[in-house]
């Protein structure tokens, strides 16, 4: 009696959460942090690959692939052969007081291309606003050729980390002037609005030519700007036209002549905003098409195996978790419509992809792959 009694109280006064009871007060779960490690690897006595092909899919965490893996059948991500886990803090804010853990992708598309990490906002600059080389720069100087494909604007601020230096990743005019000057190779996605027809010009006449349509044939040699929408590309749910394997499939036949080897940076960039959507049809979309990218990149790498092929992503988005939904759906829940600091995965296959068998900090993925490219 006396326990039924304790039951009933415990029971309305609401802290008791047995049989579908739910918690009436919020509970705080605000804990004490710790400064983290930044955890190297050692990439000694590695191979050496020939050219590489760097897939990021923008705020891609466990959570989306495993939407993909219950909702999208196939999944490529298996066939890489080695796979490990990555850390995405930026170096933003002191650490006893006002110390970031996460990331937006301009801080983490810096550490990527250049191994440093910065602030967030921050386009291939430090934390003193200063430029920083990036592996596409490197791979440049190197005679290597060089290629940038996105679905977002092309100036968005994860391909703008590998080819651009301003101190705020909203400057994406800026970002256009500065790529319409610089040596890479080969660049497609969207963002028609941020090129003017001046800037087109001087970017023909520096050797490119400008294209709206893949089938348009280019003379050898030339660089090439392919736009494709005035802002980003549609999402794949609303018909995304080239796809991102088409635009992956025309890069590599434009790069993969040189003999000195090629480096792409290929963005899956709209997972991302699937997961700030909260929209879970969103993000079975790009994991679908990022699915098609990982196989037509694998197939490839099969054929070619001095190519290293790198998939990882910049930071999570969402804190996205698969729960049992009705009649064997899934219900895919939400923590946030921003990004979280959780770890997100790493695949790799190729020469010299052993040393991403590990745990890591994302600027050790960027200082890897410039070390590859010196040699
Ligand atoms: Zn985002």
């Amino acid at each position: 009696m006396r326990f039924i009694i304790f039951l009933l109280v415990s029971i309305f006064s609401g802290c008791y959460t047995m049989y579908g009871v739910v918690l009436q007060e919020e509970k705080n779960n605000q804990i004490s942090s710790q400064e983290h490690v930044n955890y190297k690897i050692s990439e000694a006595n590695q191979e050496v690959p020939e050219s590489i092909i760097f897939i990021i899919a923008d705020g891609t965490g466990i959570g989306q692939y495993s939407v993909s893996y219950y909702s999208n059948g196939d999944f490529a991500p298996a066939r890489f052969d080695h796979v490990g886990l990555v850390a995405t803090h930026p170096n933003d804010g002191e650490c006893e007081t006002t110390c970031k853990r996460v990331t937006d992708s301009a801080a983490s598309g810096t550490a990527l291309s250049s191994g440093q990490k910065t602030y967030n906002g921050a386009i291939g600059v430090d934390r003193e606003k200063q430029p920083i080389k990036t592996m596409l720069e490197w791979a440049e100087e190197k005679g290597m050729l060089t290629g940038l494909v996105a679905t977002s604007t092309v100036t968005h601020a994860t391909p703008a980390s590998f080819a651009a230096h301003v101190d705020y990743r909203k400057k994406e005019a800026e970002i256009a002037q500065q790529f319409a000057n610089s040596d890479v190779d080969l660049i497609l996605g969207g963002g028609k609005k941020f090129w003017p027809d001046s800037l087109i010009n001087i970017y023909e006449n520096n050797g490119g030519e400008f294209i709206t349509d893949l089938k348009t044939s280019v003379e050898n040699g030339s660089k090439v700007l392919g736009l494709f929408a005035d802002g980003a590309l549609p999402k794949v749910i609303d018909g995304r036209n080239p796809t991102t394997t088409q635009m992956a499939k025309y890069a590599l036949n434009y790069l993969d002549k040189n003999s000195q080897g090629f480096f792409i940076m290929i963005e899956e960039s709209q997972v991302d905003w699937g997961g700030h959507a909260n929209s879970a049809e969103y993000i079975q979309g790009e994991m679908k098409s990022l699915n098609d990218l990982i196989n037509f990149a694998l197939d490839y790498q099969e054929k070619n195996p001095n190519v290293l092929v790198v998939l990882t992503a910049d930071h999570e988005c969402g804190g996205v978790a698969v729960h049992d939904g009705e009649n064997g759906d899934l219900d895919i829940r939400f923590t946030s419509d921003y990004h979280s600091a959780n770890f997100v995965p790493i695949w790799a296959t190729g020469p010299g992809a052993e040393v991403f068998d590990a745990f890591m900090d994302n600027t050790e993925i960027g200082r890897i792959l410039t070390e590859y490219i010196k040699k």
